[in-house]
């Protein structure tokens, strides 16, 4: 996922949202500007769709120099609701992955499909969620609006008329008493439960995130991931993780797939079946060690692939 960047400069004189400071932040989220067009819904859509990977090779292209191949020969199959985890050295493809699972690419060849239909298709119409590692928060909006942000400007367009259906998902972020205050007023753990909120509030189908607490330090790490398992348990999302942590990659997982690189590509893939809920300690346990010890093997294995 590409980084958010905010123009400070981003009201207008009456205090209203810049929309075009708005788009980046649209559409790293969503996959979808701020031009709002109506909606059909798509029953399939709307729960823990299956997500088919086939075939799948993507390169990027430069008009200087020959094109470079991310991922190649890709082949996954999600499960509706499965947690899945993502983990490789830097380079292999990870984030490129999520961009076209998202819909923000396309496949140079093969195929990409969420209950059989195109990401291209589906981005944009709240299904699927976007977490990205830093937060991308307005800084002139508060707590409440951000959270509220997709529904007031986003393709869903207005469906309340003020920003309190949010309090229920700021409640389950613990930012109930945060709720009216700035971005700049919180710390980095709070901000991140924001993005968490915002992304929860649309009740995607699929959830897609992009090192989204590599930022926090180790305790605040843990809460985030509790928290994270809490509300995929409640709503059950069909969840792409990506990480760099061993630790919260089995964790957080019904799976883990180890990505090699040079180009992108499945290592190892890895049932992680730990029984949930997996309490505070439980990264001390003897069989969470073991799925750790594996996955760290098949990282060494594939380690330096990236960087041929
Ligand atoms: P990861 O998320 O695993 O760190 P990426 O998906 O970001 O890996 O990148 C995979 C490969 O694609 C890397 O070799 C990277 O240099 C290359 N790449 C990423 N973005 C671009 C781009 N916009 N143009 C050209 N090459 C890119």
């Amino acid at each position: 996922m590409p980084t958010v960047k905010v123009r400070m400069r981003a009201t207008g004189a009456d205090g209203s949202d810049d929309r075009s400071a708005l788009v980046p932040v649209m559409r790293s989220l969503t996959g979808a500007p701020t031009v709002t067009k109506p909606l059909t819904i798509i029953p399939e859509l709307q729960t823990s769709p299956t997500v088919e990977v086939r075939d799948l090779s993507f390169s990027y292209r430069n008009r200087h120099a020959a094109p470079r191949p991310a991922l190649a020969g890709l082949e996954l199959e999600i499960p509706g609701g499965q947690f899945l985890g993502i983990i490789g050295a830097s380079g292999c493809g990870k984030s490129t992955l999520l961009r076209l699972l998202g819909g923000l690419d396309r496949p140079t060849s093969g195929s990409i499909s969420i209950a059989g239909h195109d990401p291209h298709e589906v981005k944009g119409r709240g299904t699927i969620g976007f977490v990205p590692q830093s937060p991308a928060l307005l800084p002139w909006r508060s707590v409440a609006d951000n959270v509220a942000l997709l529904d007031q400007i986003g393709p869903w367009s207005a469906r309340h008329s003020s920003n309190h259906w949010v309090d229920p998902w700021l409640d389950r972020v613990e930012l109930a008493d945060e709720r009216d205050l700035l971005p700049h007023q919180l710390s980095g753990g709070m901000q991140q439960r924001v993005a968490l909120a915002r992304a929860f509030a649309l009740e995607p189908s699929v959830l897609l995130m992009d090192e989204p607490f590599s930022a926090l330090d180790e305790l605040t790490r843990s809460h985030m991931q509790d928290l994270l398992s809490g509300l995929c348990a409640e709503t059950r999302p069909t969840v792409v993780f990506v990480t760099h942590s061993i630790d919260e990659a089995v964790k957080l997982s019904d799976r883990v797939v180890v990505f090699g690189g040079a180009p992108g590509h499945i290592a190892a893939d890895l049932l992680i079946d730990l029984p949930r809920p997996r309490a505070a300690g439980v990264e001390d346990e003897v069989e969470f060690r073991r799925h750790a010890a594996t996955i760290r093997q098949a990282l060494v294995a594939h380690a330096f692939e990236a960087a041929r």
